[in-house]
């Protein structure tokens, strides 16, 4: 199956693994990790506007 609509990976801040971020994902979507399916929240840091995931418990 091809990777459509995947836009980016991030690092999980718990394992350290690639999630996949699909192009539908907005800032403040849950996501879940799917190596220790921790749920993780996507956030943008306020200067450089870049997306990184944070730990959602
Ligand atoms: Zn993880």
């Amino acid at each position: 199956m091809p990777l459509k609509g995947i836009s980016t990976y991030l690092s999980c801040p718990v394992c350290d693994a690639d999630v996949p971020i699909s192009e539908d994902e907005k800032v403040g979507d849950e996501v879940y990790c799917p190596y220790c399916q921790v749920p993780l929240k996507l956030r943008k840091t306020k200067d450089k506007e870049d997306m990184y995931l944070e730990e959602n418990f």
